[in-house]
């Protein structure tokens, strides 16, 4: 790969071309949890590509099926026929899915789902003759995609706040972050003032024009957060006390991060009116997304198409079969025992990171499954990031490349969530790593 050729290639975000541009622009090959560089370096696939290569890379039975099902049916229109594998998978994905979540429209990625799902609330509302209810609420720190509307919805000021985005419509509460909790507070009274403070803003707002909470169970792209106990199920009862859906953005968490499916009920006990999935539904094999919907929410959107305003909605490769068919055979593969090996390797995942508190670089390793984020501060005692040099996540990660590992920077902080496959002496060699890497910073 000439540095001439990359020049035509478009790359999201500063990202290539200033940080490890070298092993990023020119991975050519993966095998299992590794990539391989164009100089033939293997490196640990620290963030799985994106949060996604989760039955890890060059899966030949995932590649035979994906060939398999070009050659049989390579497309059909979603809006005038239907294909056998979105129809299979829409029933097994029912099966796991919690509560009333029987159906599924397919979209192709996270943010076509997240739209999708917004698009669906409104639609439902105005069947309901209530056409108002159409503030969104989501959360500082949250990541929801990179169109319009869902951008609008990410808690970063800059993904949005140089556009005339949809802001008007959105509502940011604050993260649920237990490290950056306020002084003197333990995490229960935490939990109390954020729940406090959606009640908040229902009581000013007004439950009538409330239309959507939109939360990642563990919000991925801000820095691996675990809410605090029984916070996603005390603001899942205060939307059903005042019919707000609870749309549960399982882009990152659903099919086997944490160590399920879908997380929303089996790690958290909660049961969302709709949820979001994409990424891990084809370990990355294939661009595929979706929403886990009810029948009565199919119900009434099917009821728009005898009102004057008809819902029509849908994407050129919705329900694509052989997305579809990747993800089938992905979730073979997760039933077939890659669930339960991500349950039995995670708590060791996050006691070996976890040993990097040690170094005072080092504020906190935290995480849930197999997705984990170390947060480097200023000093211990204040915790303070931004008197940080900003870079130290990205100086950490050049660090870990030259040593064999890639990792996810974000400002200060290192993101982790490798392929469900990874074993004991993989992630003990990856722990090993990022010791060396964030003493190597530190010097
Ligand atoms: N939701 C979440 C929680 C995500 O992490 C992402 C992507 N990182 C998205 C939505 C958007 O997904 P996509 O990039 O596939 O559009």
């Amino acid at each position: 790969m000439t540095a001439l050729a990359r020049q035509h290639l478009v790359q999201p975000w500063p990202v290539a071309g200033e940080i490890g541009a070298e092993a990023r622009g020119g991975i050519r090959s993966g095998e299992g949890i590794y990539v391989i560089d164009g100089e033939g370096r293997k490196l640990i696939d620290g963030p799985a590509g994106m949060w996604c290569v989760n039955a890890g890379h060059r899966r030949k039975e995932l590649a035979d099926v994906l060939y398999e099902q070009a050659m049989e049916l390579s497309y059909n229109s979603p809006w005038y026929t239907m294909n056998e594998p979105s129809v299979t998978l829409s029933a097994r994905l029912a099966g796991h899915a919690p509560g009333d979540l029987s159906h599924v429209f397919y979209t192709t990625g996270g943010s076509s789902a997240v739209e999708t799902a917004l698009r669906f609330m409104q639609f439902a509302n105005n069947v309901r003759g209530r056409p108002e209810k159409k503030l969104i609420v989501s959360r500082q720190g949250g990541y929801h995609g990179s169109t319009y509307l869902s951008a609008s919805l990410n808690g970063r000021p800059r993904d949005h706040d140089w556009m005339d985005s949809a802001s008007d419509q959105v509502i940011k509460l604050t993260c649920p972050n237990p490290f950056r909790r306020p002084a003197g507070m333990d995490e229960a009274q935490f939990c109390d003032m954020l729940v406090e403070e959606f009640r908040d803003v229902i009581a000013n707002r007004g439950a009538e024009r409330i239309g959507a909470f939109i939360a990642e169970p563990v919000m991925a792209s801000g820095g691996v957060i675990v809410p605090p106990y029984g916070y996603l199920s005390r603001m899942r009862a205060l939307c059903s006390e005042n019919d707000i859906l609870f749309i549960a953005d399982e882009v990152v968490t659903a099919f086997g991060r944490l160590g399920s499916v879908f997380a929303s009920q089996e790690v958290f006990g909660i049961e969302p009116d709709m949820i979001t999935f994409a990424k891990g539904v084809t370990s990355g094999y294939f661009p595929l997304g979706g929403v886990m919907i009810s029948a009565q929410l199919l119900e009434d959107l099917r009821r728009s198409n005898h009102s004057e305003a008809m819902f029509a909605h849908g994407l050129t490769y919705s329900s694509h079969p052989i997305g579809c068919a990747v993800a089938l055979k992905n979730l073979d593969i997760l039933e077939g025992g890659l669930l339960a090996h991500a349950r039995d390797v995670s708590d060791y995942f996050q006691s070996s990171l976890k040993r990097l508190e040690e170094l005072p670089l080092v504020g906190e390793v935290r995480g849930l499954g197999l997705m984990a984020c170390i947060e480097c501060v200023a000093d211990r005692v204040s915790n303070n990031p931004l008197t940080l040099d900003l870079e130290v996540g990205k100086r950490i990660d050049a660090h870990c490349q030259e040593l064999g590992l890639l990792v996810r920077p974000l400002i200060n902080m290192c993101v982790m969530s490798p392929p469900l496959t990874i074993e004991r002496p993989q992630i003990d060699t990856m722990t090993d790593i990022l010791h060396t890497s964030i003493r190597r910073t530190m010097d």
